[in-house]
Order: structure tokens, then C-alpha cells, then sequence
């Protein structure tokens, strides 16, 4: 029901809870943070309230200064942690807002090659079909991209890459995200709202687009996933 994400200079985790603390108001069952550390993609996910997330990263900490994180308003499997995001599958790691509608028929591909569901959620789906094309030979940008051409139905995506610092692939398609410009920091997250603390520059993705985040900046391509230019602008909202 929520996203954030940021590619920073400082620890994500807490960055990542408050900008779903941000978030609260729209409702959530679930919650989750991603980062990749050392490499290392890890996930840390709680039932209920954010503040049992907060709980649990207390006793197991997760560093690293890229991540990803979500609250979740169950669709699709029941509101447990299993289903909780971030999913994971293999190097891939991702948050999802929305609905997969053709994630049956994805499955029933990815079962052809001998990848099974784990989860009861239609979004773990798009990590196994975006490990399954790193599989294939793609690189994770390729993967990502190749991901989201195969996808129907309403999204607002983050994806995070195991062995990858420094790169967030979020897309978006009848589910908001906004882009948040910083000094060599990049932000991504349902609205503005969430990255009021962070930062006031922002772009807001249109229907379609994917954005390509890196530290340095963000690359936007659009639902023919041809590159274009994406206007930045200075938002006014109470931090
Ligand atoms: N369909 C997804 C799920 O049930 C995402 C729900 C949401 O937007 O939070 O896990």
C-alpha cells in the first residue's frame, strides 16, 4: 500500500521506517524493509504495526545505505509475514503496490522452468520472473525491464538487486510513485509526502514509466520504454 526507497549516504533502515511511518494513514497489515549491504541483499518483514518492524530491526539490524521498504494492504494471499514485502527470490528483491492480473499465467510459466510460488502474493511473482530472466544471461536493468514489459495490471514497483548497491528500478502503472532528487542521494516513494523529510525535489512518474535510479540521478523511460525527459519540481509540502 506503501513505498519507499532511497539510495543514500546514510543508513536506509531508519530512513525506510520513517517514510512508512509517512505513509501510515492509507492502512496497511504488514510491513517490510530490503537493503543490500556488502553485497548482500537482506530482508527484514513484521506482522501489524510498523512499530513491531522497528521491534524486530532493534534485535536484527540491517545496514547498508540502499533498500527498499513497504506497508502492505493484502489482495492477494492472507495478511501474514511470509506474504509480508519485500518478496525475494533468488538476487532479485521487490515492493509492490497494486495488482498483478496476469500473475497466474507468469506462474505457469516460471513452473514450465521449475520455479515454484512460496508465497500466496501475486507479487512474488515479478522477482521470480526478473531472477529467472538474470537466469537467462540479462543484466539487472535488461531483467528488470524485460520484467515489467510482462506485466498486466495496476502497479507501483521497486525492485533491488542482490550484489548491487547502487541501483533502485521502480515503475509505475496506475499506482502513483514520485522520484525524490538529493546530493547524491535518490529517493522513490508513493507520494511526496513520504520523502518530505528527505527531500522537496521531486519527480512524479507518469503511467507507464520506469525509472532507472542510481545515486548520481534517475533515467526515466516510458511505457514503449523509449528514454524521456521527465520535469523535476520543487513540492511543497509540510516535513
Ligand atoms: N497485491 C499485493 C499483495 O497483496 C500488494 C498489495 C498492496 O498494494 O499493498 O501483496
Amino acid at each position: 500500500c506503501g513505498i519507499v526507497g532511497v539510495l543514500g549516504q546514510h543508513q536506509a533502515a531508519p530512513i525506510l521506517v520513517e517514510g512508512l511511518k509517512r505513509l501510515e494513514y492509507r492502512g496497511y497489515d504488514s510491513a517490510g524493509i530490503a537493503t543490500v549491504h556488502e553485497n548482500r541483499l537482506d530482508r527484514r518483514r513484521a506482522l501489524g504495526k510498523l512499530v513491531n518492524l522497528s521491534d524486530l530491526l532493534v534485535h536484527q539490524p540491517l545496514a547498508g545505505t540502499v533498500g527498499i521498504g513497504h506497508t502492505r494492504w493484502a489482495t492477494h494471499g492472507a495478511a501474514t509475514t511470509e506474504n509480508a514485502h519485500p518478496h525475494a527470490r533468488g538476487r532479485v528483491a521487490v515492493v509492490h503496490n497494486g495488482i498483478i492480473e496476469n500473475y497466474r499465467e507468469l506462474r505457469a510459466f516460471l513452473g514450465e522452468h521449475q520455479m515454484k510460488p512460496e508465497t500466496e502474493t501475486d507479487t512474488e511473482t515479478v522477482a521470480m520472473l526478473c531472477d529467472w530472466h538474470l537466469t537467462q544471461g540479462c543484466g539487472p536493468i535488461e531483467a528488470a525491464m524485460k520484467t515489467i514489459a510482462q506485466l498486466e495490471g495496476a502497479y507501483a514497483l521497486c525492485i533491488l538487486f542482490d550484489g548491487e548497491d547502487d541501483l533502485i528500478v521502480a515503475a509505475r502503472k496506475g499506482s502513483p510513485l514520485a522520484v525524490g532528487w538529493g546530493q547524491s542521494e535518490m529517493f522513490v516513494g508513493s507520494d511526496a509526502l513520504a520523502l518530505a523529510p528527505m527531500t522537496d525535489e521531486i519527480t512524479y512518474l507518469e503511467e507507464g514509466d520506469i525509472a532507472v535510479m542510481s545515486r548520481a540521478g534517475a533515467i526515466f523511460f516510458d511505457a514503449a520504454q523509449n528514454t524521456v525527459e521527465r520535469e523535476r519540481r520543487k513540492v511543497n509540502v509540510d516535513a
